[in-house]
């Protein structure tokens, strides 16, 4: 159950088999103007199923959101055997249900107050089942409640997700921190500028690439603790490389980062360059350095 089924480009979506990896829609989108943001690290041979049953992120999720937000539809079997399809289910009307989602309907209902107001308000939270928004407009929706239940609901056996236009834009800043405490600082700092992307590259993870790669050794300065990639995307390139000046004049007048480079690509189709490379997601993009 590996296929891809179909791609959409007209209105933005693509059906797949649950095993059908992200890796595998990158390259079939090449070319187009569409992607699909929520792209983990392990997407090369991280599976929609998988990335479904963990409501996987990227580094983007700061600005683009989890799997879950990009979920249109899905086919799934359920313990009982029986298969169902969620936009049917959110078609029905209560008395039409079957009796196992009539409890969980009437289960969410009875305590709808508690369940939308107890959850921490972070952005990202894929502990434990996520049950708000289940029942919305008097109907059952079960996309949020699959999205990070890791197969315990159910078995996915088909998928169909939206795509998002492709910004023609980026551009990414490479800061290096001399610890923890002050990367965590330029973060919050970071933020409210609106980045696309923000992931930390940290100590021990340095220290494995010093050691077991040689060429990249000389690249990385012995005293970085840990380095923060923060890219910004969007429609026109002046602002991608004015947002990226922003976050530089405001690490070296805060004096939080020991190092800052800078590297903006005006087309994004050296991001396909980079990704043909190997370099999969949002940093494959080289740019131009200045
Ligand atoms: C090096 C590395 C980097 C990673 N980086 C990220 C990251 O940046 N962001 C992130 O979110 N995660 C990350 N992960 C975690 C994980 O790789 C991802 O969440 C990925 O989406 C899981 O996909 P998979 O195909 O490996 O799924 P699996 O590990 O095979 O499955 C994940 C879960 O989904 C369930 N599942 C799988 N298929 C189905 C199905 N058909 N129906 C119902 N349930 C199903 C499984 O039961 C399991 O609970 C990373 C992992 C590694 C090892």
């Amino acid at each position: 159950m590996n296929r891809l089924i179909k791609i959409d480009g007209d209105k933005n979506y693509f059906e797949c088999e649950p095993g059908y990896r992200f890796g595998e829609l990158e390259a079939a989108l090449r070319g187009k103007d569409l992607f699909f943001p929520p792209a983990p690290s392990s997407g090369e041979y991280a599976t929609f199923g998988g990335m479904y049953g963990t409501n996987a992120s990227g580094s983007q999720s700061v600005k683009y959101g989890n799997v879950a937000d990009y979920i249109l539809d899905a086919e799934v079997v359920l313990s009982s055997g029986n298969l169902i399809t969620l936009s049917d289910i959110v078609a029905r009307p209560y008395d039409r249900l079957p009796e196992n989602l009539k409890n969980l309907y009437t289960l969410y209902a009875r305590q709808s107050q508690k369940i939308e107001t107890s959850y921490p308000p972070i952005r990202y939270n894929s502990s434990g089942y996520n049950l708000r928004g289940l029942v919305q407009n008097d109907r059952l929706d079960l996309t949020r409640l699959l999205a990070g239940s890791e197969g315990t609901l159910g078995i996915v056996t088909r998928l169909k997700f939206r795509l998002a236009p492709k910004p023609l834009h980026d551009s990414l800043v490479v800061a290096g921190f001399d610890d923890i405490v002050s990367s965590a600082k330029a973060v919050q700092k970071i933020l409210p500028m609106g980045p696309s992307g923000i992931e930390i590259l940290e100590k021990s993870l340095l220290q494995l690439v010093r050691e077991n790669d040689p060429g990249l050794k000389d690249k990385i300065p012995g005293d970085v603790d840990n380095i923060l990639l923060i890219e910004f995307d969007g429609p026109d390139a002046q602002t991608c490389v004015h947002q990226a000046q922003e976050v530089q004049q405001l690490l070296e007048s805060e004096g939080l980062a020991a190092s800052i480079r800078m590297a903006v690509s005006d087309e994004r189709v050296k991001k396909d360059i980079a990704a043909d490379r190997g370099c999969s997601g949002a940093h494959g993009s080289a740019g131009t350095v200045f």
